[in-house]
């Protein structure tokens, strides 16, 4: 599956839409501290907002910032007229409670889909801001036509930014849904009877050949840095039994860059009341 020919076009699709739209539309990424991987994806994301003519506020904050002064940047920027989406990197430095600074941000502008208000919408079933990867992870599904409708799924991952908003994805699409995560007795039997696996772990090589049903549609989501550049949790000798399979690099990292510039679009029409968000 290839998600970098997929993203490109829903790239070129956003910048359409920014260019159509009545005013300009603000992004501002929050970058605390100097975690070289979070470096990497500010960096990449503020190039693709500004490519689309999305217009980028690139915050970086020393590491020894305050969680008072944190909280008061989000405020500012929550006021702030020009600013459509919020995008405070993860993780924070040590000492940062980072779920005092999501709470802060406007469920408005949280186009990453981390607020719980926007968290609880997707359980209810109604959806407002969605976590850019699990949207793009949906999106490949979508563009390769697999069937979700009564399928079995097995995402393996519970994190509140991947593995369950997947799964609720994928519920929502009737699909039956199992989660599995690091206390699973026995993954590849789960594993084995799954028609689409999404694996959003971090551990390289953890989903092997004989875990897969001939034919599943496998969605590889983790990304881990080694001597021999970024690996996935999926074995590459799994394209030899799956029908379908995402790469790493190339297939989930660009739609999730794909997907939040989608969403800061969807912020700014949530602002101009062209949408409804269902609680503000
Ligand atoms: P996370 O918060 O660390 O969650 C990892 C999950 O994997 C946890 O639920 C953990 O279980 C489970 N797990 C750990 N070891 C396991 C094992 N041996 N068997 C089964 N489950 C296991 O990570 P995350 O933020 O969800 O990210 C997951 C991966 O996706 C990472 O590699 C990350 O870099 C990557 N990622 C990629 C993108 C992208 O755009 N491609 C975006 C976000 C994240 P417990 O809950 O029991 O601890």
């Amino acid at each position: 599956m290839d998600g970098k020919a997929l993203a490109a076009r829903i790239r070129a699709e956003v910048a359409r839409e920014v260019t159509a739209f009545a005013r300009p539309i603000g992004l501002a990424t929050v970058l605390v501290g100097d975690d070289p991987a979070s470096e990497v994806y500010i960096r990449l994301k503020h190039k693709a907002t500004l490519e689309v003519g999305i217009e980028a506020r690139d915050l970086r904050l020393p590491a020894s910032t305050s969680e008072e002064e944190l909280l008061s940047l989000v405020a500012e920027l929550n006021a702030d007229d020009a600013i459509d989406g919020i995008l405070v990197q993860l993780p924070l430095p040590d000492g940062l409670d980072e779920g005092r600074v999501i709470n802060a941000i406007n469920p408005l502008k949280d186009v990453d889909g981390i607020h719980p208000v926007n968290g609880g919408l997707l359980l209810a079933g109604t959806p407002a801001h969605v976590p850019g990867t699990p949207l793009g992870v949906l999106e490949l599904l979508d563009e390769y036509r697999v069937e979700l409708r009564g399928a079995n799924a097995v995402v393996i991952g519970r994190s509140n930014i991947v593995g369950k908003p997947v799964a609720l994805l994928l519920l929502h699409r009737h699909a039956t849904v199992t989660i599995c995560h690091s206390r699973t007795r026995d993954l590849a039997a789960e594993t084995s009877r799954a028609d689409v696996i999404v694996a959003a772990v971090g551990v390289p090589r953890l989903v092997q050949p004989e875990m897969v049903k001939e034919g599943a549609a496998v969605i590889d989501v983790g990304i881990t840095r080694t001597e021999d550049g970024l690996v996935g949790d999926v074995a590459p000798e799994v394209a030899t039994r799956a029908g379908l399979l995402t790469p790493v690099p190339g297939g989930v990292g660009p739609m999730t860059i794909a997907m939040l510039l989608k969403s800061t679009v969807r912020a700014a029409r949530y602002r101009r009341k062209e949408l409804a968000h269902p609680v503000t």
